[in-house]
């Protein structure tokens, strides 16, 4: 039995429905995976709504992370029964993903999983907590210090939001989280935010440049907010651009960059080599605080993607949704 997600279009809309898989129908691959546990992204709220177009052929499994053991492998790196994740590669939006109970998939994809994790707390931290320790990894080579100042975390009540407070404040930064959700401070101070600001206060149009008053950020908005982040940096200060959940859009001007040479480093998790994938991993199986793997997570099942992606789009979602296909 291989019970699965699955999406087809008709009438240019998106349906989502569970349905039992027949081994012919998986594709092509090396690694057969039997899926412990997949998660909620953004990106797969977009998929399974259909609201975005990201999904590039139908029928589709999505689900663009998961974490599982190897049931069948002709590679011999992977051998039956050891423990993987997949995160990235376009699977989910044009490779089938984790949204089932099995799924064959490329080996070079996969990355064993880091030492010290579960196959449930690696989905938990998901492709959201990876991407957050790689804006952390982005900042602290750009040389970023916990002594330069405080580090603003902008959506900080989202996937990668979240596991970015944690991670920073894990770290030694000072963190100022923004939220658009009023009840969320003790939540963001309990994960590591000393600090929570209203969301409004950043989508009132930016100046060229406002008042210094961050070292770093870590931005998963885009458009209008990042514009205010950018022009509050202080001197040399450094923003890891890596999400669009207010807008893909950015308009700003050049005076942060050529006065107060700020640096904008862009964020990506889906094509990041696979080195830097395991090293991204075994940091955060050492650095991510145990109890705020409790704290962030629900889980649901498969029957129940279409629901919670549907509150992830309108942005009601509180840290991360855990996908049990079984
Ligand atoms: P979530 O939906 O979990 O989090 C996004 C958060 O942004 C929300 O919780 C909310 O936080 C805030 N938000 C939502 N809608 C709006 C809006 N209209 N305007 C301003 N803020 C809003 O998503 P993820 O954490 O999974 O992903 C965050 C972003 O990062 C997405 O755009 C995603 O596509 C991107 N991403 C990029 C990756 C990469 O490789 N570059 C990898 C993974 C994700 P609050 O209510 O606290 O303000």
């Amino acid at each position: 039995m291989n019970k699965a997600l699955v999406l087809e279009q008709e009438d240019k809309k998106t349906l989502a429905a569970v349905r039992e898989l027949t081994p012919d129908e998986l594709p092509e691959g090396d690694v057969l995976v039997s899926i412990e546990y997949s998660s909620l992204n953004y990106k797969d709220g977009l998929a399974v709504t259909g609201i975005g177009k990201i999904v590039h052929q139908f029928p589709m499994v999505p689900g663009v992370d998961f974490a599982g053991r190897v049931a069948e492998s002709s590679n011999p790196a992977y051998q039956v029964g050891d423990s993987v994740v997949l995160t990235g590669w376009s699977v989910g939006e044009r490779y089938w993903g984790g949204y089932a109970q099995q799924m064959r998939v490329k080996s070079e994809w996969l990355v064993p999983l880091a030492e010290g994790l579960t196959s449930q707390q690696a989905m938990v931290i998901g492709t959201a907590g990876l991407t957050s320790m790689l804006c952390v990894m982005r900042l602290q080579e750009s040389g970023l210090k916990p002594e330069d100042g405080p580090v603003l975390v902008t959506g900080a009540t989202g996937g990668v939001g979240s596991l970015a407070v944690a991670l920073l404040a894990k770290n030694g930064y000072e963190v100022v989280a923004v939220s658009g959700k009023a009840d969320s401070h003790d939540y963001l101070k309990q994960l590591g935010a000393k600090e929570v600001l209203s969301r409004a206060e950043f989508e009132e149009k930016a100046r060229p440049l406002d008042k210094s008053r961050w070292a770093g950020a870590v931005d998963t908005v885009g458009g209008d907010v990042l514009a205010k982040v950018l022009s509050q940096m202080h001197y040399n200060g450094r923003v890891a651009a890596v999400g669009l959940a207010g807008s893909a859009m950015l308009n700003t001007t050049v005076m942060p960059f050529i006065l107060r040479g700020v640096d904008l480093l862009g964020v990506d998790s889906v094509m990041i080599p696979y080195e830097r994938r395991v090293q991204a991993w075994q940091r955060i199986a050492k650095e991510l605080p145990q109890e705020i793997m409790t704290q962030v997570v629900e889980e649901v099942s498969l029957e129940q993607v279409p629901e919670h992606a549907k509150n992830i789009i309108e942005g009601k979602v509180r840290g991360r949704v855990l996908v049990n296909p079984n």
